[in-house]
């Protein structure tokens, strides 16, 4: 067994300006939501090519999902279309908000929800429709736009893995009424916890910043700031879902590298995608023209009958070899909770399942150096059975 380092599945790229940041807030005297989130969202906001007002940072993009679900104004207990092939959050948020989560199932080539199984899905109660961006590639917006319009439905992104997305132009979370972005640890920008709520209407953003902090009126943000105290209002019963200067100290300089990032993940993915050419297992689908690929997770689908190893079994063999993995996602209807609650069974949605089952994420961080991937290259041919080294 060589001394080399564990790779650590998602481990982010932390650079000395991010801890010079967070040492300057530190000492500011000034480590809650104040003006480094200010900054922070404009930045955001300029990043996306939105004004400044159609943006409100949170605490993570479960708690944007959560607000934005409630600031979209639907009925209670209204129908939200999502995918199975997701994070518990997603489908999590549309709970909390009182609503009724239906699965429609994914493209066999895309891992994203198919625009023909929301079509089937929709019923007199649909009110809203959750796609997500899976693994940063852009969800089939148009025809998903297209399919809200007709039915008058309202479209909230999950962009957790979409912050650098864009289809045909146009960047993801400026498509529906919302866009929920997350800065988790392991996402291609982090704040460790955080997120965004990137919003068309700039009155609904305000009313989500409200949500996010007790239901408090607006000039509750800075009631203790050199401008002297102010009285605050309760307006509605919120939630404490606010960002911290500390959190957006380290996304000032993470947004800041957000390209450069990228980048790097592009071209460890452009490796992946050539070093695996000719090996039994299934590779992502290229990026489609037109549309910039987030390149947030490379997924591999390891099937028992081709590979001659399954993938928890593969997974185990690189970890063996010291490598960290992960899986995105089991599909949403093996978990008990859902089958209880919902009555879902994981054969409703046969592509989820069968994606679910066998796929299984390589490390993809900004942070891995040339030697690291070469080990991995190396590594997944070796647990393959096939000849290791370059070409
Ligand atoms: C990470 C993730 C979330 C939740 O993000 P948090 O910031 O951790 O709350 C939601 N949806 C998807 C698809 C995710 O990957």
């Amino acid at each position: 067994m060589s001394a080399r380092a564990y790779v650590v599945f998602g481990a982010p790229l932390i650079g000395e300006e991010e801890i010079a940041e967070v040492v300057e807030c530190l000492r500011s005297g000034w480590i809650g939501t104040g003006p480094r989130v200010a900054r922070f969202e404009a930045a955001f906001a300029a990043y996306k090519g939105v004004s400044r007002d159609r943006v409100a940072a949170v605490n993570s993009c479960t708690a944007a999902l959560h607000v934005a679900m409630i600031a979209a104004g639907l009925s209670p207990g209204a129908e939200v279309i999502t995918t199975p092939l997701t994070f518990c959050a997603t489908v999590n948020a549309i709970l909390h908000a009182g609503l009724k989560p239906v699965l429609a199932d994914v493209d066999e080539q895309s891992q994203c929800i198919d625009p023909d199984a929301i079509e089937a899905a929709i019923s007199p109660r649909t009110e809203a429709i959750v796609p997500v961006h899976f693994a940063g590639r852009p969800c089939d917006m148009d025809r998903i736009m297209a399919i809200a319009k007709k039915h008058g439905l309202a479209v909230i992104e999950d962009c957790a893995h979409a912050i650098e997305t864009e289809l045909a132009g146009s960047k993801a979370g400026t498509f529906g009424d919302f866009g929920c972005f997350s800065f988790y640890a392991t996402k291609n920008l982090t704040t460790a916890e955080g997120g965004m709520i990137l919003g068309r209407d700039s009155e609904r953003i305000a009313r989500a910043r409200i949500l996010a902090l007790h239901g408090m009126s607006k000039d509750a943000w800075h009631r203790f700031s050199d401008k002297g105290y102010r009285h605050y209002q309760v307006v509605e019963c919120g939630f404490k879902y606010n960002m911290t200067d500390l959190q957006a100290a380290l996304g000032l300089h993470q947004l800041a590298r957000l390209e450069a990032n990228w980048e790097r993940r592009r071209a460890l993915w452009e490796r992946y995608q050539e070093a695996f050419a000719d090996l039994p297992i299934l590779r992502p689908a290229d990026p489609e023209p037109e549309s910039r690929h987030a390149y947030h997770l490379y997924t591999l689908r390891v099937a028992a009958e081709r590979c001659g190893i399954d993938r928890d079994g593969f997974m185990q063999a690189l970890h063996e070899r010291g490598i960290g993995t992960g899986v995105h996602y089991l599909s949403l209807a093996e978990h008990p909770y859902y089958q209880q609650r919902l009555g879902w069974r994981p054969e409703d949605w046969p592509v989820a399942m069968r994606i679910g089952r066998e796929t299984v994420s390589l490390p993809l961080s900004a942070r891995l150096g040339d030697g690291d991937v070469e080990r991995i290259v190396a590594a997944v041919h070796e647990v393959l059975g096939a000849s290791t080294g370059r070409g």
